[in-house]
């Protein structure tokens, strides 16, 4: 056994370093590349290194630090469970900690809402939640086929490769990815095609060579593939459609839900109700995995078992999945600061955006950022925020936008410190531009 001294020890610089992640760690890793800072702590929405520096984190973990890193409202309940003795890992066995979360995602979330979902833990993370969607979708209707839009992202297993856009990531499969087709999401053709036209054609024509799909699993904003955010009244023609033609439509909420546009789910205001949700990345909101899928009562068709795993739904995310909510959602203050803030934000991206030629805003509530019209330039800003104490990441297929998702519980005063260091970041890159 080793004490909890020594590794404080071996993590020093002297002694670390990061030598052992590069002969060890595999070549696969990423986000390091571009942030190889050792991270030691986090509060809120920074983030510090081993060396001191202090990084504003407008990446928040892709979406899994919606409430903030360590946020205390969720740390001390998950402390007090830990040391009453109470059971941490328990497969999909009746605990209290389930049943409390149950009963709060029921009364805060599902109920408000007017959501009559059967809720089910597939393994703790997005892709986990995907694959149990498809896998019911196919399941029920008795088809194999599934749609899904260009530069689509819905994780990294093998159903949910085969329905992303990204051609790197799909070329990791080392299998034909079967099964499904890509249509365009909207605006793929900047408004000179009427995108919704061809979905209906396709589906009409039994010409088309497109076999009727089982479900169609849709983004509200594109998290991974360019921000692009579909209009409310497209999501709904969609949802439209679907019945239409008795498709089950997915919304895959895992990065744009728990009130990252601006409300818990990304489509309330759009005025539908998907046939299946998913949700993972910040259901916990600690940080912790977790994941839910969601679906109408009628297509709760899996067998016992049909879809198991060995971490569904953990109780100590359960803990902090509910005390988050309580914090945040029991009744609409949150969401009206979020939604307040992110009107502030945006204007402050698009002032940095109305200075350079061709650049334009982009996402929907605190998912969004600037596409530039040279590709590089976002992964250069990138990292010249990164040098200036920021973390921000790049989306799209080029990696041509700058992704901002600071968490939401970011303080007005640490955003307006992130858009300066942006701003400045920006100019560094693609010098000062037109003055507003
Ligand atoms: C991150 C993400 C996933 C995959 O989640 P993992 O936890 O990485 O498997 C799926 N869909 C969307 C929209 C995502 O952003």
């Amino acid at each position: 056994m080793t004490t909890t001294t020594e590794p404080t020890n071996t993590d020093t610089p002297q002694t670390g370093g990061t030598a052992i992640f590069d002969s060890l760690e595999s070549q696969v890793r990423s986000y390091c590349r571009s942030w190889p800072a050792v991270m030691t702590h986090s509060q809120g929405s920074t983030v510090t290194s081993e060396d001191g520096r202090e990084f504003l984190d407008f990446f928040a973990g892709a979406g899994a630090l919606n409430y903030g890193h360590n946020n205390s409202a969720l740390l001390e309940p998950l402390l007090d469970y830990l040391r009453e003795g109470r059971i941490v890992h328990s497969l999909d066995m009746h605990t209290g900690a389930k049943r409390e979360f149950l009963q709060t995602f029921s009364d805060l979330v599902l109920e408000p809402r007017n959501l009559d979902y059967k809720v089910m833990f597939p393994g703790p993370t997005g892709t986990n939640s995907v694959e149990a969607a498809l896998k019911l979708a196919r399941k029920v209707t008795g088809r194999q086929h599934v749609l899904s839009f260009t530069n689509a992202f819905h994780g990294m297993t093998l159903g949910s490769l085969a329905v992303t856009g990204n051609s790197m990531k799909r070329k990791g499969a080392g299998i034909p990815l079967t099964n499904s087709s890509k249509i365009p999401y909207d605006d793929y053709f900047n408004g000179v095609v009427d995108d919704f036209m061809w979905l209906e054609r396709v589906l009409q024509d039994s010409g088309s060579g497109v076999d009727k799909p089982a479900a169609i699993i849709v983004e509200s904003v594109q998290g991974e593939g360019g921000l692009n955010a579909a209009r409310l009244d497209w999501l709904k023609a969609l949802s439209d459609l679907c019945r239409e033609y008795d498709i089950i439509l997915i919304v895959d909420d895992v990065q744009a839900g728990c009130g990252r546009t601006g409300t818990f789910f990304s489509f309330e205001e759009a005025g539908f109700t998907p046939d299946i949700v998913c949700l993972s990345k910040s259901i916990s909101g600690f940080g912790l995995p977790m994941a839910l899928t969601l679906f109408r009562p009628e297509l709760d068709q899996f067998e016992p078992g049909e879809h198991n795993g060995t971490f569904r739904g953990h109780n100590l995310a359960f803990v902090t999945a509910r005390a988050a909510l309580e914090t945040y959602w029991a009744d609409d203050s949150f969401q009206k600061d979020v939604q307040a803030k992110v009107t502030e934000f945006r204007a402050g991206l698009t002032r940095i955006a109305e200075r350079y030629e061709g650049a334009t805003v982009r996402g929907r509530g605190f998912l969004t950022g600037i596409a530039f019209p040279d590709a590089s330039a976002a992964g250069k800003i990138a990292a010249a925020a990164y040098e200036r104490g920021l973390l921000v990441e790049t989306s799209g297929p080029e990696d041509e936008v700058l992704k901002t998702m600071p968490p939401l519980t970011t303080a007005p005063e640490e955003l307006n410190r992130g858009l300066d260091i942006l701003e400045e970041a920006t100019a560094s890159v693609l010098g000062d531009g037109n003055p507003a």
